[in-house]
């Protein structure tokens, strides 16, 4: 008989509502899987733009992979990237994990390891990796198939229900902010959108790094908080406003060397003029879409370099669960609600007035 778990799932595109509470099966476990019961899942922005129908397509990766042609989202489908929780049962393939173990997830799984990229650290890009949570079910569930090249264990001294963020949410800033920002000690840094998951961590792995670090955020409730994090500045951005002249009189008039950009399109324009000579705007986060005007002369002007950053790899998450457990870093969540609050937690992020750090669901036993 078929075990059954509390998850929540979508049966179509649409606002938080699709987001049900109920049961689902619990997954059978391949050759090659690893069963979590899930502790933690946190909310990612991409679950937010799965949900709407932004993306509606399962990633290039599971197409080439699968051979499916039509590519579609599959209905219904558990979202959630940002996983932890500990191994109740192995794949008969799987060697080097075991149960009992706690653990935290990639929000990917499957790359080949024999291709150029995993070949040379940059296995987020193999073409064999799919994701947890668009191409198969993901975390917002009581249990979760992940996969041995894409989790690690989580130290004793790293609370396990934190350790989800170490990958999608504290890796992606460790990738962002060490290995293409390359920020070096004494540099001005500018992070956008600082009071999410990615920018609560953003601003303490920059202070780690030794900048001087400025932020934007749209609330000025959570001025305070983003000072007692270490930013060393906070800019309170209204929609349409170009903030860039705070910018330029925070740096003495030479702008910042590196943007570590969360937002996107709403406030590209701002960020590029804050940028200083030979600074490098990293680009990791995209929260409306759309387009943003952008005439190249600025970037030939400015000797600029325009950078993407894209998701962790494993030792991204290895890194941040080390900082964590040396009490590096701090982690920095919201609120833990359970499963049947998700469209709550939706609709909070959305509204990003209330919110600081991560929003994390727990399933429970
Ligand atoms: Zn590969």
């Amino acid at each position: 008989m078929t075990q059954m778990m509390n998850a929540v799932q979508i049966h179509s595109f649409g606002a938080p509502e699709v987001l049900i509470y109920g049961q689902a099966a619990i997954p059978q476990v391949g050759p090659r899987d690893i069963l979590l019961k899930v502790a933690a899942c946190g909310i990612d922005r991409k679950d937010l733009s799965i949900r709407e129908g932004t993306i509606r397509k399962k990633s290039i990766a599971y197409r080439i992979a699968s051979n499916d042609k039509s590519n579609d989202i599959e209905f219904p489908l558990i979202l959630g990237t940002e996983i932890s929780g500990t191994i109740v049962e192995v794949g008969s393939q799987i060697t080097q994990f075991t149960t009992g173990q706690r653990v935290a997830s990639l929000p990917r799984r499957g790359h080949c390891g024999t291709c150029l990229y995993c070949h040379t650290g940059r296995s987020e890009s193999c073409a064999s990796a799919w994701f947890i949570g668009q191409d198969a079910n993901g975390g917002y569930a009581q249990y979760v198939l992940v996969g041995a090249d894409s989790i690690c264990q989580v130290p004793d001294a790293v609370d396990l229900q934190d350790a989800c963020m170490s990958a999608a949410c504290i890796g992606t800033m460790i990738r962002a902010i060490r290995d293409i920002g390359k920020v070096q000690i004494g540099e001005k840094v500018l992070i956008t959108g600082a009071s999410g998951g990615l920018g609560v961590h953003a601003i303490q792995l920059a202070k780690l790094a030794g900048a001087f670090v400025i932020v934007t955020t749209s609330s000025s409730k959570k001025v305070n908080q983003l000072k007692m994090l270490g930013a060393d500045e906070v800019i309170v951005t209204e929609k349409n406003r170009d903030w860039s002249s705070e910018v330029t009189r925070m740096t003495a008039g030479q702008g910042v060397d590196v943007g570590i950009d969360i937002v996107g399109v709403s406030n590209f324009k701002s960020t590029l003029k804050s940028m200083a000579l030979y600074g490098r705007l990293v680009c990791v986060g995209e929260v409306e879409g759309g387009v943003a005007e952008f005439r190249p002369a600025i970037a030939l002007l400015k000797r600029l370099q325009i950078l993407g950053s894209y998701a962790p790899g494993v030792e991204h998450m290895a890194k941040a669960l080390e900082l964590l457990a040396n009490k590096k870093i701090k982690a920095i969540v919201d609120s833990y609600s359970p499963l049947q609050d998700a469209a709550k937690s939706h609709i909070k992020m959305m509204q990003s007035t209330d919110n600081f750090g991560r929003l994390i669901l727990v399933p429970g036993d």
